[in-house]
């Protein structure tokens, strides 16, 4: 059978994660979720103690930050200098430095090099905000998953709830508003829609509808 790559793209808190671990299963297929490398990176670049909004620091430490992936029953672990990282990089800081490291060249170069590794030679369903525009540009199917904005700072506040993570509502509204700008107005791979991406607006749908409407557009042959 032929490998394929489904690419998801959209804002932050659009479900995008939880909706492409369930197409997943569905279909057999690995689940890259790229934001994690960019957590990640961040969680390094604070630990190296630079300024992540700064290029010739972050740059400059970039050779010290080791990242890699593995899959271990179908979940992805994130690993960072050989230490598993994965529930660490859940954060609302990690949320805010990611974002911000992620304007700079060299961090977007350096982990789609990484993300394309992943994803040589293995079907996978892939989830971020330049999959379909830059890093798949030749995925099979390209979703744009999006809602309104207070719904995403609703889901988001719930999801940090399961995880034990108190958030005051306002701001994390604020602070999603602040990451979409910052990721649609960035100058390099801004996210956007790709032209042939189904756009798929789930501010009244389940989770299951979201599933359902991808898997009817996917034909896995
Ligand atoms: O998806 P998640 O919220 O985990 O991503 C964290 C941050 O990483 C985003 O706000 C975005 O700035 C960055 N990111 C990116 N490109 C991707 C995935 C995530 O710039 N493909």
């Amino acid at each position: 059978m032929k490998t394929y790559i489904i690419a998801i793209d959209g804002p932050a808190g659009a479900g995008k994660s939880t909706v492409c671990s369930d197409v997943a299963k569905e279909l057999g297929i690995l689940h890259l979720d790229t934001g994690a490398t960019y957590r990640t990176l961040a969680l390094g670049l604070l630990r190296e103690g630079v300024d992540v909004t700064n290029e010739k620091e972050v740059t400059s430490v970039l050779d010290k930050i080791e990242i890699s992936i593995d899959f271990v029953g179908g979940k992805q672990l994130m690993y960072l200098n050989g230490e598993d990282v994965t529930s660490l990089i859940r954060t609302n800081e990690i949320s805010q430095a990611a974002s911000a490291s992620s304007v700079i060249g060299s961090v977007r170069e350096k982990l789609v090099q990484l993300q394309r590794d992943t994803a040589k030679k293995l079907s996978m369903i892939v989830d971020g905000r330049d999959v379909g525009t830059c890093v798949f540009p030749d995925a099979q199917y390209k979703f744009y998953l999006t809602a309104d904005t207070r719904e995403r700072a609703r889901r988001r506040a719930k999801q940090l709830l399961e995880q034990g993570i108190e958030c005051d509502f306002d701001e994390l509204v604020a602070e999603i508003e602040e990451r979409d700008h910052r990721d649609m107005n960035r100058p390099i791979s801004p996210l956007r829609r790709a032209e042939d991406a189904i756009l798929i607006d789930c501010t009244d749908m389940t989770q299951q509808e979201v599933v359902q409407t991808l898997l009817r557009s996917v034909k896995v042959e």
